[in-house]
């Protein structure tokens, strides 16, 4: 069956529709995310909301938490926490309840676990190096660890006690798992897109073939950026996604 992996959606309604709407198109209904919802955007009930009702299934983000009050927004950098504070003044209780529900850490099934950042840490560790991927891996004997966070796609191997690193990954990368390998797999940010590229980027992983493929695609950011205006969100928010920054 193909399931599609997104991360880090942060209240971008445009984005998450348009991924949305792709995965759609190819029949696939299943979806897990690596956490974020909100946060950074302009839209978060609408994205808790589609998080519900296309039954998506999802780990807690840190800024999940920082919006719901369960961790301070001073160890976030000025503008997320600004960011943080817009959402957290328009999220429903019901919202908030949805978020205050999500779990560190999943196992959507026997071979994979799901968490937002690492497993060493779920909620803040930014999982780019292979020093990082070495000592997460020896936290999990399921084959693979997906993360999000840090917004950048990436691939870590480990074949025969040696950690490879792939970053990023190309629109239309494809792997198939190897048969004795484990890996820890970042499928880019949905909503906020940091490796110079704009574009939404998310998986679709096959759990019977044991392959994944990652995707590029174009949404409407005129349309995220002109609500973030309005709503007074700061300027370099606002700006970094029209260069993927
Ligand atoms: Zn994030």
């Amino acid at each position: 069956m193909k399931i599609g992996i997104l991360a880090d959606v942060h209240s971008n309604l445009e984005a998450f529709q348009a991924v949305l709407f792709n995965l759609e198109k190819r029949g696939i209904k299943k979806i897990w995310h690596l956490g974020d919802i909100v946060g950074y955007g302009p839209n978060p009930n609408e994205c808790v909301e589609l998080l519900k009702k296309k039954k998506i299934i999802s780990v807690v983000g840190n800024h999940d938490l920082a919006v719901i009050g369960k961790i301070s927004i001073f160890d976030f950098n000025p503008y997320a926490a600004q960011a943080v504070k817009i959402n957290a003044s328009e999220l429903s209780q019901e919202n908030k309840k949805i978020l205050s529900n999500l779990p560190l850490t999943l196992k959507p099934e026997k071979e994979i676990i799901l968490a937002h950042g690492s497993l060493r840490d779920p909620i803040w560790e930014y999982l780019l190096e292979i020093y990082q991927a070495e000592e997460n891996f020896t936290l999990f004997k399921e084959k693979v660890l997906f993360v999000g966070h840090s917004h950048i796609p990436t691939i870590f191997e480990k074949r025969e006690n040696k950690i490879y690193q792939f970053r990023f990954p190309p629109d239309k990368a494809f792997l198939k798992f190897e048969k004795d390998s484990f890996y820890i797999i970042n499928p880019g940010s949905v909503g906020q897109p940091r490796d110079r590229n704009p574009k939404a980027s998310f998986i679709i992983f096959d759990n019977e073939a044991l392959t994944l493929e990652y995707h590029r695609i174009e949404y409407d950011y005129y349309r995220t950026q002109e609500k973030m205006r309005k709503k007074g969100f700061p300027n370099f928010l606002i700006e970094r996604l029209s260069i993927g920054y």
